[in-house]
């Protein structure tokens, strides 16, 4: 079939080209459009997606590992975490879900370990009593630290520092 002198390849090109277009003009009502429609299909279906989804996850194990490894490189926080309470659990320490940003809050951003200003790019979590030590991930027991504050400390393994 050809319309407007275009093989049936370079037609397929030139609709997606017109939607992207009419996309762009429209961007604002149609992410809008698109908002909502996810929203109420996500609520239509929620529990056909899980079960779906867990089914699948059940017959391509490789797959959905590789997935999951994908989605933590995209949310470093969230590994991050995860590996704070995989580290508590292994000790035997208490664990709770530490929000990062309510504790930079609370430290007013700033690093308890040399005192200066944290931006978040550099921010850190700082186990006051190490997991390793047996210190739990838990409000009490983490500090805003620079990173590198952070890492410089680990290394050198000062407990002074520590219980500063
Ligand atoms: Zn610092």
């Amino acid at each position: 079939m050809r319309s407007l002198g275009l093989t049936p390849e370079e037609w397929v090109v030139r609709k997606r080209e017109l939607w992207l277009a009419w996309r762009d003009r429209n961007f604002e009502h149609w992410q809008e459009y698109q908002r909502k429609y996810q929203r109420e299909y996500r609520q239509r279906n929620s529990a056909k997606r899980t079960a779906y989804s867990t089914e699948w996850n059940r017959v391509h194990p490789e797959v959905s590992k590789a997935h999951s490894r994908a989605s933590k490189r995209r949310h470093p926080e969230k590994r991050v975490d995860e590996e704070h309470r995989r580290r508590a659990r292994v000790h035997g320490a208490g664990w709770e879900p530490v929000d990062r940003t309510v504790v930079f809050e609370r430290d007013g951003w700033r690093c308890h370990l040399c005192g200066r200003r944290v931006r978040r790019s550099e921010a850190s979590i700082d186990h006051l009593i190490p997991i390793a030590d047996g210190g739990p991930h838990t409000y009490a027991n983490v500090a805003t630290a620079h990173l590198a504050c952070n890492i410089r400390r680990g290394r050198k393994g000062e407990v002074q520092l520590r219980l500063a």
